[in-house]
């Protein structure tokens, strides 16, 4: 029987700085052969992932990564941060929540499965999340559709999403990202004589403002339970060195978090109109579309199956969230019918002096565990 805690520690003491894996995969490799499962290694770039059946199609998949950030500034840190070390109820380390610790109750649950002979399970693991995401998650779901035609049920990621108590949130979903960089062209002058020119300054200005009054232009028509788009002002640039002159052009980025009820062509369009009506033609706009969104309904099997366990471990009926920035569910939103993301709280993640509780780790092997054998032996 594997103890979930030492499986973390060993997990920690391997430094796996994106997209370095450090040992830690070839961990994992031993840990699913020895239980019984059959494990690929799939590498792309200088990624590597990790994929584990138990040879029956995959039915319910647990998701992870085993990448980690750098520590930052290792004088803030009261352990060594790639030394797992337990202190008060915690193990401290680069990674202990962010998701090593998922990662290692994953591991647990699946070869406690496996003891028990239920199958239609896979494991994924990658080195990639915490970086540009290329070759991870996005390179094994698009080797998965190469070779299969059917769909997984039930994905579960292992990210850290509890906030103030272990169990309180559910993430059944995240926001799409889409950002423009938008350039306004005016005519340079004197700052004495503005009517010689043509201040940008002051036209992106009003359409920025027009923008951020009449939003949300009511383009979200879903239920009360998705998420609905945002709109946020990032970055604006532009002066001509000197207080005494109006400038040529000035720069704004923005980004949108749309809703999947969203269609990203339809905010590029509605932004682009109220561009021009408010500045003219004057205008230039760049789109980057970063990430798709996705979304799990609130009354699926899955996550009532999970909010079931989480309540039965915890005493606590989980909140159902779609905040925070975008995830590698986004790309296994693709290939599972139903996904959600539950991990340990998220209050240490990428700071110094990472830490998770003892206890909320064990529970979490237990919740994944239950889970996966509930959804797996009902639908038999
Ligand atoms: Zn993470």
């Amino acid at each position: 029987m594997i103890d979930v805690i030492a499986l973390l520690k060993s997990l920690i003491n391997c430094q796996s700085i994106t997209p370095v894996q450090a040992g830690a995969l070839d961990l994992a490799q031993e840990l699913l052969s020895k239980a019984g499962f059959t494990v690929q290694r799939l590498p792309a770039g200088e990624v590597d992932n990790l994929w584990a059946t138990d040879n029956a199609c995959p039915r319910a998949l647990l998701a992870g990564h085993i990448d980690v950030v750098p520590p930052g500034d290792e004088t803030a840190w009261h352990s060594a941060p790639f030394i797992a070390e337990e202190r008060d109820g915690y193990i401290y380390g680069r990674g202990a929540a962010d998701m090593k610790a998922g990662v290692a109750a994953m591991l647990c649950a699946a070869t406690r499965l496996r003891q028990q002979g239920i199958n239609g399970i896979a494991i994924l693991l990658t080195s990639d999340e915490e970086g540009p995401a290329l070759h991870g998650t996005r390179h094994v779901v698009e080797w998965w559709q190469k070779n299969n035609e059917e769909c997984i049920d039930y994905a579960i990621v292992g990210e850290p999403t509890c906030e103030e108590f272990f169990g309180d949130t559910i993430k059944t979903g995240r926001r799409g990202s889409l950002t423009a960089r938008i350039i306004v062209h005016g005519q340079q002058t004197h700052v004495a004589y503005p009517h010689r020119g043509d201040n940008p300054n002051h036209q992106l200005i009003n359409a920025l403002e027009t923008m951020r009054q009449n939003w949300p232009p009511c383009l979200t028509a879903e239920a009360s339970s998705a998420p609905s788009t945002g709109f946020q002002v990032v970055s604006l640039k532009s002066g001509a060195g000197a207080n005494n002159i109006t400038p040529a052009s000035a720069t704004a980025t923005i980004n949108f978090r749309y809703a999947p009820a969203d269609d990203p062509a339809q905010l590029q369009q509605t932004l682009e109109s109220s561009l021009t009506q408010t500045t003219g033609k004057n205008w230039t706009c760049d789109w980057e579309h970063s990430a798709e969104p996705f979304f799990t309904a609130t009354d699926s099997v899955l996550v009532h199956a999970l909010q079931e366990e989480i309540d039965k471990v915890t005493g606590r009926r989980p909140a159902l969230s779609t905040g925070g920035g975008t995830s590698d569910g986004r790309f296994l939103r693709t290939i599972c019918r139903e996904l959600v993301e539950f991990g340990p709280r998220n209050e240490t993640i990428h700071a110094p002096n990472e830490r998770v509780g003892i206890e909320e780790v064990r529970q979490l092997a237990t919740i994944y565990e239950k889970t996966v054998q509930g959804l797996l032996l009902s639908k038999n």
